[in-house]
């Protein structure tokens, strides 16, 4: 909106500009009380320009009762934040104010006392106007909802806080060795995330970082198929990163392979979260006698109903709940050996499946075949189009 219109505007709002620019206040604060009534403009502008309207000269006010003049401090924030972003990589930043209580009485005070209905708050108006100073000096981006940084000034301490907002990297992970856990886990010191996440700590310097799996497979059981996950590296100083090269870095490990990587989002980490992949398994397990009629198997296809397996019991409560097992196939190894493929829906515990956990699952393959051990277990499959 230009200039001659927002004059136009004032004309309704005389007497209000009146009192106001008798108030001892800066030209961004007299300016800020009419906000609303266009956009376009500065505060700055506006102010100067209710005093053109008035027939007033420039007027300066030593010391503005709202913001103590705040706004030619700018400068002297503007630096403090350069100086401490000066060694964090960003593209995007976001500037919150948290006012000194002196100040946010002094604000209340006004509104009060003018009612002026139009007004800006003060906050947002330092924050947009410190936000265009280190856009001008550092060609970065302002923006508010999906900021590299987060940057708080605080007025009471004369303070800058800078908090450096986590990147997301989305990927599948096959693993292809047994006995390292996908996460932290008591003492077990190689992880499926440390893997992944060392190089990028190496390059990023971040604080720490989380691993954020479609689900996870046993310690003990390998992973054949990609298994999508979100890798969170907090804090990291840079965040340009040569994801291809990342990508060999890791696979380098050969205990864990990683398929191409790609910037993401914490929305991206709650989808996986949520998500409900049926899988298939491959089960290699031995009986205690020589099995028979191993064709019994295609009768336990259907609704599985599991209590919380007494392996898991002592950390989790105990609940019956009914999963779908969608196919199981058999392939003769020995008397006492098959190796089946089980398909079922997300959740279904397979050892248990197997081994009917004392009558806890059912049914169960040992319930239709006799007393049977799982010896090794891998996810070979993993159904993510359903
Ligand atoms: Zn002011």
């Amino acid at each position: 909106m230009s200039q001659r219109e927002f004059l136009d505007k004032l004309k309704g709002s005389r007497e209000l500009a009146e009192r106001l620019s008798n108030g001892q206040l800066c030209l961004n604060c007299l300016g800020r009380n009419f906000a609303q009534v266009s956009t376009g403009l500065s505060n700055n502008k506006r102010g100067e320009l209710v005093n053109r309207f008035l027939g007033k000269g420039k007027i300066k006010n030593d010391t503005c009762r709202v913001c103590d003049n705040i706004f030619q401090s700018l400068e002297h924030y503007k630096d403090m934040i350069i100086k401490q972003t000066r060694n964090i990589e960003f593209e995007t930043f976001q500037i919150g104010t948290r006012l000194s209580s002196e100040l946010i009485e002094k604000e209340k005070y006004h509104l009060e006392r003018f009612d002026a209905k139009q007004c800006e708050p003060l906050k947002s108006e330092i924050n947009r106007e410190l936000g265009k100073l280190i856009e001008k000096q550092t060609n970065k981006k302002f923006n508010a909802k999906r900021p590299d940084l987060n940057i708080l000034v605080n007025l009471e301490t004369d303070k800058v806080e800078v908090s450096i907002n986590s990147i997301f990297i989305l990927s599948g992970y096959k693993k292809l060795v047994r006995n390292i856990p996908q996460t932290k886990w008591d003492m077990y010191k190689i992880t499926v995330e440390g893997i992944i996440a060392k190089p990028f700590m190496k390059l990023t310097k971040g604080s720490g970082h989380s691993l954020h799996g479609a689900g996870r497979e046993d310690r003990d059981a390998r992973c054949l198929d990609f298994r999508p996950f979100v890798l969170e590296i907090k804090e990291p100083k840079k965040r340009k990163l040569p994801l291809k090269e990342l990508k060999k870095e890791i696979n380098k490990s050969k205990k864990v392979q990683v398929s191409d990587l790609s910037f993401s989002d914490k929305k991206k980490v709650r989808e996986l979260k949520a998500s409900k992949y049926d899988k298939t398994y491959r089960v290699m397990i031995q009986f205690e006698k020589t099995f028979q009629e191993p064709e019994r198997l295609k009768t336990i296809i259907g609704t599985i109903n599991q209590k919380t397996p007494s392996r898991v019991l002592h950390r989790r409560a105990n609940l019956l709940r009914k999963r779908e097992l969608k196919n199981i196939k058999w392939k003769r190894i020995n008397n006492k050996r098959l190796q089946l493929d089980i398909k079922g829906e997300s959740g279904l515990y397979i050892k248990e499946l197997v081994t009917g956990d004392d009558g806890r699952t059912s049914p169960s393959v040992a319930e239709k075949l006799g007393p049977v051990k799982v010896i090794s277990l891998d996810v070979i499959k993993i159904h993510k189009n359903r």
